[in-house]
């Protein structure tokens, strides 16, 4: 076993460390949170694939927590090896395996590639052996590339405008400059490759699989994640490459809950969420600077929310219930991120910012540390000078 001091190695939108016991401290504050709003007893089979971090791993605190269901969690993180910490996502899973024990709660988990038939064997058999048929899928992957289960083919994801190239402002996030960025328009490859990767066919397939093996309970949910966002951020995001990639899943299911309807009365969802800081999410050009500004305008609007928050209205509101939907059938979170105040107060922020009027506008010192958090960094009442073991065991 390895004691560390552990400082933060945060470059841009890379962390290439994370500190176990801020990522624990921010696990437990999630399920503190979920508890203040009750414990059912519904109980249940939930399976959350892309269950370390941000909405998935939220989502699983709120079916482990909330409703006190079993749940098996499949995830792509990295251990420690020598010197070398885990990732967060590794250290967030550990710390809800700890919570879980301690609240006797079943907690399963698979680290390893949801795309892959091999993962996909894994869960049956997990299933199988302890939990029997899933009430709840929850699909909230974020992945850079996906290789492809039949062809063997490794499809990379891209983050381009379709049709005409993106000149939008952006926020350097090394040096806090608003800067203009223009970003050359995907190929259809590009585009294909995308939706290869986030659209809705990996989905697809895990619904099919649990059908197929009878692994789907009397009425059980499937909900995957979607985002639509603001007119600042569409030519980007909503009208590129990754917005083509989630129109494929929320066209595809439609499909879906109708085999669910037919074979165990089941339903499908996707859910538009909010806009949060997480490490997909930062990754995204122009995407940033709106968020530094979105959490000040929301914080002050008395709506602002974590994923564990819009987990928490998912399940509660939603789910546990009839779920209200829009025109296109799909649950909508971002109700109060796109509310017009919001929207129009963004839009007065967005015109006058830049540089030297940052600080003005937006919250770009908030919008960093809410970052560095999700590594366990700069996390209140933890002492960064202390020595803490990087190598946890993840119970398999
Ligand atoms: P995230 O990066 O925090 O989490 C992604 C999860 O996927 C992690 O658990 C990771 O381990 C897992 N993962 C990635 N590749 C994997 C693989 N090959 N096999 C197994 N697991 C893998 O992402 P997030 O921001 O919480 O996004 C989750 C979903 O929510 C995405 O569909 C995203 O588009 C959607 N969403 C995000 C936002 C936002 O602002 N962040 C808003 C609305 C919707």
């Amino acid at each position: 076993m390895a004691k560390e001091i552990v400082q933060p190695r945060i470059r841009g939108f890379i962390a290439t460390n994370a500190h176990p016991e801020g990522c624990r401290a921010r696990v437990l504050s999630q399920i503190e949170t979920t508890r203040e709003l009750g414990v059912g007893d519904r109980g249940g089979n939930a399976l959350v694939v892309g269950a370390s971090t941000g909405y998935g791993l939220a989502s699983r605190i709120v079916a482990a927590f909330g409703r006190g269901a079993k749940t098996l969690g499949c995830f792509y993180e990295r251990p420690a090896t020598g010197r070398r910490t885990a990732t967060a996502g590794y250290y967030n899973a550990v710390a809800f395996h700890e919570a879980a024990e301690e609240a006797g709660l079943g907690a399963w988990s698979l680290n390893g590639d949801a795309f892959s038939d091999e993962l996909k064997a894994q869960v049956v058999a997990t299933l199988r052996e302890h939990m029997g048929p899933v009430d709840t899928l929850i699909y909230s992957l974020a992945s850079p590339r996906r290789t492809h289960p039949k062809t063997g083919l490794t499809h990379q994801s891209t983050l381009k405008p379709t049709g005409e190239p993106f000149t939008g402002k952006s926020i350097n996030l090394n040096t806090g400059a608003v800067e203009s960025v223009t970003i050359e328009s995907a190929s259809g490859v590009e585009v294909a490759d995308t939706i290869q990767v986030m659209g809705g066919e990996d989905f697809a397939l895990w619904v099919s699989l649990l059908l197929d093996e009878g692994l789907l309970a009397e009425g059980a949910d499937a909900v995957a994640y979607s985002y639509i966002g603001p007119k600042v951020t569409h030519g980007i995001y909503r009208s590129g490459t990754i917005g083509m990639a989630k129109l494929h899943l929320e066209e595809t299911t439609p499909h879906l809950a109708q085999r669910m309807g037919e074979a165990v009365g089941g339903r499908a969802y996707v859910s538009v969420n909010k806009g949060v800081i997480t490490p997909a999410s930062a990754a995204i050009p122009v995407v940033p600077l709106y968020m530094s500004m979105l959490y000040p305008v929301m914080r002050a609007a008395g709506t602002h929310e974590a994923p564990i928050d819009q987990m928490n209205r998912l399940f509660r509101e939603h789910l546990d219930g009839t779920p209200v939907t829009d025109d296109a059938g799909r649950i909508r979170l971002d109700d109060r991120e796109m509310a017009a105040e919001v929207q129009a107060e963004i839009a007065r922020r967005w015109a006058a910012v830049d540089t030297d009027n940052l600080a003005q506008y937006a919250d770009f010192r908030g919008y960093q540390s809410e970052f560095r958090q999700l590594f366990g960094f700069e996390v209140e009442g933890l002492d960064y000078g202390e020595p803490v073991e990087i190598e946890r065991v993840l119970p398999s």
